[in-house]
């Protein structure tokens, strides 16, 4: 049997969420069609304006809706202390700790050379042009810890170096090859107090 030209085309576009292979497509699909139109109307409409408005911070790289997002915008930060993280979930997860009141930089991935993946394609320049003006006196490396990691923590040392600062790397209660993501919070902020220089 196949489905409707537009029933199949949402059911393959809700395939591009994750976790979400074909059973679950169609299941979310029918559930939508059969009980939950107005809901479903919601969330297309919800998903369009945050598609459409969210976008990068200048500074930080985190996701925003302004140019310059409301971390990077507030005077009570501290702007010595300097978070690297990959992904913006993590910006999240670490700020959920209230262990850190420095400022991040958001790297949007990760140095891995196998796939053509070097600090030119995540730009890190802009990284640069931030540590150029002086502010920053500790870089502290929030990079999970996987083979690529370990290759950006690298590179990102020999960066600080470059500047004059002080580097350090949570490392305490990570587990190798885990998702910073995934780390309950009291660990997390075990991390970041017992972070040790490079
Ligand atoms: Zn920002």
């Amino acid at each position: 049997m196949s489905f409707s030209p537009l029933l199949q085309q949402l059911i393959d576009s809700l395939r591009c969420l994750p976790g979400v292979g074909q059973k679950t497509a169609q299941r979310m699909a029918f559930q939508l069609l059969e009980r939950n139109r107005e809901a479903g109307l919601k969330l297309s409409d919800k998903l369009k304006d945050a598609l459409t408005h969210i976008q990068h911070c200048q500074v930080c790289r985190n996701f925003s809706e302004l140019p310059v997002c409301e971390l990077c915008q507030n005077t009570k930060r501290d702007d010595t202390q300097l978070c690297i993280v990959e992904t913006p979930i993590e910006v999240l997860t670490i700020e959920q700790t209230h262990t850190f009141n420095g400022r991040y930089f958001v790297l949007m991935g990760r140095i891995s050379p196998l796939d053509g993946i070097g600090p030119k394609e995540l730009k890190l320049d802009e990284l640069e042009q931030r540590l150029e003006k002086g502010n920053v006196k500790e870089l502290i490396l929030a990079i999970n810890p996987t083979i690529e990691g370990q290759a950006t923590c690298y590179y990102l040392s020999e960066l600080a170096k470059k500047y004059q600062m002080n580097v350090s790397q949570i490392a305490y209660g990570v587990p190798f090859g885990g998702e910073l993501e995934w780390v309950d919070l009291p660990t997390i902020a075990h991390a970041f107090k017992t972070r040790q220089l490079l």
